[in-house]
């Protein structure tokens, strides 16, 4: 009895030590939405704004109306945020109040997928949306210590309509920070394929595609969105495990799956933790990088997701930086950028281990 509490014990001061670590661990992350990151305080700020809109600007009521019950209710959440940003201030508030979420975990690098059509379509002027999004990346980096990206999205759901808007705006006005083209939305009565020629025409520019694929469906959709729209990268990809051909694939020809657990099961992707494919994935040489997708409408962040892969995986210091390493050799930032963050990993496990 005493041998299994001192066990126990052992497990618990483990895994809080595990928790303090990864909170100082520098990472970067590659698959977080711009809207979906608006956290409770972010909220209650843009509803102080817009008291017209009726939202409730306590961060209290905000973190109760937060509180993930179903993805039904998510999709509520979210769009009530989408209607409370309503001018470039709005966007530019969002961006930089992320970072500084970003900045308290850790993250040192982030790519943040940004839907244009969402706020062009609503009447933000596309000039004042880059304007705003640009003007919060450079204070994040100078002020903060975040250096943001982004990934400019085609809400699958809005049709071609929004993949036209998206890539003109991605290829015509091509902001600084813009490294990457991807697609959202639902998966299901949405093929892949017929967004190949905006994402052809991202790609002519020197934008890398980052589609997600693979979540809500087989592993064909994964195929579609290798062969169709040459993906570098794939969002969440949880189906690929059913397809040992396209394991194989994703493996040899090292196409990372951006992997966000705890979205896999809000949104029923994947049943409960416990069946959580991410081991899988790992143990077929497939390269894994962990995220947070959509964090405070998922009651997550970072810092939570790579305790679960700790869990999920068996992972101690070395093997959470080598996870943490993964996602900025991945990354598309610049080489020295990617030396310098490496290093800072680096030198935290060697400080950290030192201090054991
Ligand atoms: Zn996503």
């Amino acid at each position: 009895m005493i041998r299994s509490l001192k066990s126990w014990r052992h497990l618990l001061s483990d895994s809080s030590d595990l928790t303090a670590f990864i909170a100082g661990l520098p990472k970067a992350e590659l698959h977080v939405h711009h809207v979906g990151s608006a956290s409770p305080r972010i909220v209650a700020e843009l509803a102080a704004r817009h008291p017209e809109a009726g939202v409730p600007a306590d961060p209290e009521a905000l973190a109760e109306y937060f509180t993930f019950t179903d993805f039904a209710h998510f999709i509520k959440v979210y769009l009530a945020v989408v209607s409370l940003i309503r001018d470039a201030e709005d966007v530019r508030l969002l961006t930089y109040e992320i970072a500084r979420d970003m900045a308290r975990q850790s993250i040192r690098y982030a790519e943040l997928t940004v839907t244009p059509y969402s706020s062009v379509s609503r009447g933000i002027p596309d000039g004042a949306f880059l304007e705003a999004i640009e003007d919060a990346r450079r204070s994040a980096e100078r002020e903060l210590g975040v250096v943001l990206r982004w990934t400019f999205d085609i809400p699958g759901e809005a049709g071609l309509e929004s993949a036209e808007e998206t890539a003109r705006i991605a290829t015509e006005m091509t902001p600084e920070g813009l490294v990457s083209f991807g697609l959202g939305g639902p998966e299901i009565g949405v093929p892949r394929p017929q967004f190949k020629p905006y994402f052809d025409r991202a790609l002519a520019i020197g934008l890398h595609s980052v589609p997600h694929a693979g979540e809500t469906t087989g592993p064909e959709t994964i195929w579609d969105a290798l062969t169709s729209l040459r993906a570098e990268r794939i969002g969440h990809g949880t189906s690929a495990v059913r397809d040992p051909r396209l394991l194989e694939h994703l493996a040899e020809n090292r196409i990372p799956l951006e992997v966000c657990p705890t979205s896999n099961i809000a949104t029923r992707a994947v049943e409960s933790l416990e069946n959580h494919p991410l081991a899988e994935m790992v143990k077929a040489g497939v390269l894994v990088t962990i995220n947070s997708d959509d964090p405070p409408m998922f009651g997550t962040d970072l810092n939570t997701e790579y305790g679960i892969a700790a869990r999920l995986l068996g992972l101690d210091a070395p093997g959470l930086a080598a996870l943490a390493r993964n996602a900025v050799e991945v990354s598309f930032l610049d080489t020295a950028g990617k030396a310098r963050l490496r290093e800072e990993i680096d030198t935290y496990l060697a400080g950290w281990q030192r201090h054991k």
